[in-house]
């Protein structure tokens, strides 16, 4: 009888593990169990009318060869939608008005986002003293020892809301921001490294993005994992919501709501932490405690459908980040039409507002047409926006984003070593190793491997 290999979650990490165990092993089964009705998790395109409306990731940056690689299998790379290239304005609200974070020093310089102090602190930063590798650090701690603390909370705060819609202070720098904490190890200051990685033609950067250029697909980020599970090469199981693990001998016996038992060889967990946690807690308490400690606060998304005759104070550009002081609930506002093609009729402009995370958890508990009212009043207040919009939708994330805090690469640590006396069992999903798209797919295509091997041994 051939092995069957079984994934939990057909979010992009499910769907990238599925891909990724078939194309090493054609002879195993390989099921993918989905709670919900649809695959994607957190990438889900939604369309009304001529507005269509990312509920979860606006794109992705294209610089993970393994989404290269999916997108390649899954046959999509026409459809593959690269941003706008004046994405590259990004803004920041500060005392009331929005002011272009500019690439360019001078013209940074004179944004007004700094005072002359934080400016001239900035240009110390080749001169502090390397950081210890092995003390963890926040991620807001790193940010005012190297930059000064007029950059900690004007830019690098709202920068890590519009990320993780995630606390600064509370955030772990190795943990949330790897490549930034490399930097500063590899080259003594943040400065000198970049323009190091500029010398050397890493910096690859472009449209809203540091390292790679943002990119969609024209149908929108629920594409991607649409197309992997129709090409039919796995199983894949909607509406199959997994209650309970067992682990009997060699084999998983996985309890599905409804009665169903379903036996594996192997598995794998490509769901939210907290999930993985409540699946894993009669089979190994110690990594469900780990689990459980990542958290994962609420995010709610409001889509605004707008005359573009009454838009007029929205700049060109990607959008707004809201620094707490500035007295918003609105964490930012992404120009979504202005990004990409075809996400509003021609005489519109759509953009969403992002709540919550976990500097405002209480959004859970507003309900759709609260946000909406919010979303409109903290518009018209942005933008100056006149009458009302043409659209609005709303979708509640109750548990969206994992929070990378301090400790979470000893806890990522404990649970890989506790994952040795389980072998066939792989974790995957966002909440482990890297919370953007392109992350949890290669999160995800390892773990596939990683199963396969193991399948065949
Ligand atoms: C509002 C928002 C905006 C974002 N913006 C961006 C962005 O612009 N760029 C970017 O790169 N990333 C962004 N992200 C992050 C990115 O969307 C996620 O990291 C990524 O989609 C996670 O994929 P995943 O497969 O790991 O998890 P998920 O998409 O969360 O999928 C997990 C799946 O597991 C299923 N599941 C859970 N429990 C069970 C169970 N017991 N039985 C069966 N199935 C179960 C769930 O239903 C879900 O479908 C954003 C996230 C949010 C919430």
């Amino acid at each position: 009888m051939a092995k069957r290999l079984a994934i939990i979650g057909a979010g992009i990490s499910g769907l990238a593990a599925a891909h990724a165990a078939r194309s090493h092993n054609d002879t195993i089964e390989i099921v993918v169990l989905e709670k919900d009705s649809q695959v994607g998790g957190k990438a889900r395109s939604l369309s009304f009318g001529d507005w269509r409306m990312e509920a979860g990731p606006t794109g992705f940056l294209d610089n993970e060869p393994i989404l290269d690689r999916l997108i390649d299998a899954a046959g999509l790379t026409n459809q593959r939608l690269p941003a706008n290239p004046s994405a590259a304005h990004r803004f920041l609200l500060r005392n009331g008005r929005l002011r272009e974070a500019h690439a360019h020093p001078l013209r940074f310089a004179a944004s007004g986002i700094l005072g002359p102090l934080g400016l001239a602190r900035i240009a110390a930063e080749p001169f502090i003293p390397r950081h210890p590798a092995a003390e963890e650090e926040s991620v807001f701690d790193f940010a005012a020892r190297r930059l000064g603390t007029q950059a900690a909370e004007r830019l690098i705060a709202p920068m890590v809301l519009g990320v993780f819609a995630g606390d600064a202070r509370r955030l772990s720098l190795a943990a949330a921001f790897p490549k930034l904490a490399a930097l500063e190890q590899d080259h003594g200051s943040l400065i000198r490294g970049m323009v190091a990685r500029r010398r050397s033609g890493k910096t690859e950067g472009g449209p809203a993005g540091p390292a790679g250029w943002l990119t969609s697909f024209k149908e929108g980020m629920q594409s991607l994992p649409l197309a992997l599970a129709q090409q039919g090469k796995f199983e894949v199981r909607t509406n199959s919501t997994v209650q309970t693990l067992e682990r009997r001998g060699n084999q998983w016996h996985i309890a599905l709501a409804g009665q169903e038992t379903l036996r594996a060889d192997a598995l794998i967990l490509a769901t939210e932490p907290w999930a993985m946690a409540e699946m894993l807690d009669t089979v190994h308490a110690r990594i469900a405690e780990h689990l459980a400690l990542i958290p994962c606060p609420a995010v709610s998304v409001v889509a605004l459908g707008l005359p573009k005759a009454s838009a007029q104070g929205v700049p060109t550009g990607f959008g707004v980040l809201i620094p707490r002081a500035e007295g918003y609930r609105a964490l930012g506002c992404l120009w979504d039409s202005r990004l990409f093609p075809g996400r509003a009729p021609q005489q519109g402009l759509l953009m969403r507002l992002m709540y919550g995370g976990s500097v405002d958890p209480e959004i859970a508990e507003m309900d759709e047409q609260a946000l909406i009212a919010l979303a409109q009043h903290e518009a018209t207040r942005l933008f100056g926006i006149e009458g009302p919009p043409m659209f609005a939708h709303a979708i509640r994330w109750p548990r969206a984003i994992p929070q990378y805090e301090i400790g979470h690469l000893e806890r990522v640590g404990g649970i890989e070593e506790s994952l040795h006396n389980l072998p066939g069992l792989y974790l995957a999903g966002n909440g482990l190793y890297g919370i953007a798209f392109g992350r949890s797919a290669a999160a995800g295509y390892s773990a596939g491997e990683e199963a396969a091997l193991y399948l065949a041994d």
